[in-house]
């Protein structure tokens, strides 16, 4: 029987890329065949995790294309969601928008390259209105590819379909979701899609919503029995089809692939593992904000010092350590000497193999932006979490963190920094971030109830993904239903 043939899309972002990538490889782990939609520069960051499923006989590849920069009015080198500046950023998702024609011909064309057979379905980015075109002009059905939670999106599309926002002026004054059955508070400038300072973004904004509306199905790298009224709410209100898949991160189980995961990483997963091993089970603080978030200079002074006192070990990623100003990485170089030679901090100077790190037993908690896969894959390590939300859905996955799942301390930062400009300088002080640490580290009986929330969590998730579980059985139905008849 001819198998389903999945085209991936994902935007070009490491949050948004490597989840991707991850459900394209379960789709081949169960015989569907998977292409991944890539740009160069992104194409060379998954290219190890893909090159080795296909080695070990997955069907899968990367179809690589590139940006068409002088087309677009795009600079050069401008070629992910991590270094486009804000002012073209509209350029940006024009120029990848341009990417239709060449996929659709490439499919149209070249459909059989590398043994694949004609594309069946599109899964693309919900970031990807143009995705809809390219389905309709390979004759295939498209479905929307979330990076985000369900209780997310719910709560983003209840107050958008209620008017929420109707009448309040100020971007920072709380508004009740409406709809739902637990009170939740949000603000118009903690919801994902306020990117104010980005000209053209309303425009976009409502091309996104008409192809969310349009789209012929829902996947979500999340888990059903994490949140599911949330999900069973959001497939109501979008009324159609919604495909659980998380958490993805688990496919990757061996050391190699791992550490692999979404790039090349700063340390060698020797190294890591051998910090690691030397630390007693749940006594490490990880700390990372993700792709995209950059602590100031100030910031980075005010985390270390309370990292620091509150006197666990830590493993702190510092992201493109070339955009700190020289006094703070004069502080983060101080800071390392001081702690690493006794082991009791780790400095890893660019991108971390943090799903290896989380699946370490020595890992005992995660300071977070509360980017989606992150707050995920703390839930499926059985961790909880400190909360640090910055910008986009990172505040609701925040709150989702701490009101819903239980698991999280919030460092009570409640207003966004805007797209890679700090529109108010927000700093949380080394006390606060010292507190946060030992409450979820320690905390008493609170912290012990949170650990052993997080640790039922991990067991839903990874129940999920065994066979007979939820996200197991979704995904055996796309594979299933996206045949060729
Ligand atoms: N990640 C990683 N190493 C890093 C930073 C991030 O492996 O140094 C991975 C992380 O495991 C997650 C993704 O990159 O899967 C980041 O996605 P998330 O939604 O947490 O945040 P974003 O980067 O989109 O803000």
């Amino acid at each position: 029987m001819a198998a389903a043939h999945f085209v991936f899309v994902p935007l070009m972002a490491q949050g948004h890329l490597i989840p991707a990538v991850d459900t394209a490889l379960l789709l081949a782990t169960h015989g569907a065949f998977c292409t991944v939609v890539a740009t160069p520069a992104t194409a060379a960051r998954v290219r190890p995790t893909v090159d080795s499923a296909r080695r070990s006989g997955l069907p899968v590849r990367l179809a690589e294309f590139p940006l068409d920069h002088a087309g677009a009015g795009l600079p050069e080198g401008v070629d992910n969601m991590d270094n486009v500046p804000s002012e073209f950023m509209a350029r940006y998702f024009a120029a990848v928008a341009r990417l239709r024609e060449p996929v659709e011909r490439h499919l149209l064309l070249r459909a059989d390259e590398g043994g694949a057979p004609p594309p069946t379905c599109v899964v693309a980015d919900f970031c990807h209105p143009w995705a809809s075109e390219l389905a309709a002009g390979l004759a295939v059905p498209r479905l929307t590819f979330f990076s985000m939670c369900a209780f997310c999106l719910l709560c983003q599309h209840n107050v958008e379909r209620f008017g929420a926002y109707y009448g309040v002026a100020d971007d920072n004054a709380p508004v009740v979701v409406p709809g739902l059955a637990r009170r939740v508070e949000v603000t118009r400038a903690q919801a994902p899609g306020f990117f104010r300072d980005i000209p053209g973004w309303e425009k976009f904004a409502d091309d996104l919503e008409r192809a969310r509306a349009e789209s012929d199905g829902v996947v979500i790298n999340t888990v059903l029995e994490m949140e599911p009224e949330y999900v069973a709410g959001y497939a109501e209100a979008r009324g159609m089809k919604l495909w659980t898949v998380g958490p993805v991160a688990l496919y990757h189980r061996s050391t190699a692939t791992l550490a692999a995961r979404g790039n090349t990483a700063a340390i060698g997963a020797d190294e890591c593992l051998r910090w690691l091993d030397g630390k007693e089970p749940g006594s490490v603080v990880y700390v990372s904000f993700g792709s995209i978030v950059h602590p100031e200079e100030k910031q980075a002074v005010e985390l270390g010092l309370g990292l620091e006192a509150s006197g666990h070990p830590f493993i702190w990623v510092v992201r493109s350590p070339d955009r700190h100003g020289e006094a703070a990485l004069a502080f983060l170089r101080e800071l390392e000497a001081r702690v690493a030679p006794a082991g009791r901090g780790l400095l890893i100077w660019g991108w971390a193999p943090q799903a290896l790190i989380l699946s370490h037993r020595a890992a005992g908690a995660f300071v977070t932006h509360c980017g989606w896969n992150s707050t995920l894959e703390a839930a499926t390590a059985g961790l909880p979490v400190v909360a640090w939300p910055h910008f986009t859905d990172q505040f609701l996955n925040a709150k989702m963190a701490v009101e819903v799942l239980g698991i999280g301390v919030g460092v009570g930062v409640e207003e966004p920094l805007v797209y890679q400009r700090v529109r108010k300088e927000i700093v949380v002080g080394r006390g606060t971030v010292e507190a946060a640490v030992r409450s979820a580290m320690d905390g008493g009986e609170e912290g012990e109830a949170r650990r052993r929330r997080a640790r039922a969590l991990a067991a839903k998730a990874r129940a999920a993904a065994r066979e007979g579980g939820s996200s197991h059985a979704n995904l055996l139905d796309l594979v299933e239903r996206f045949r060729p008849r």
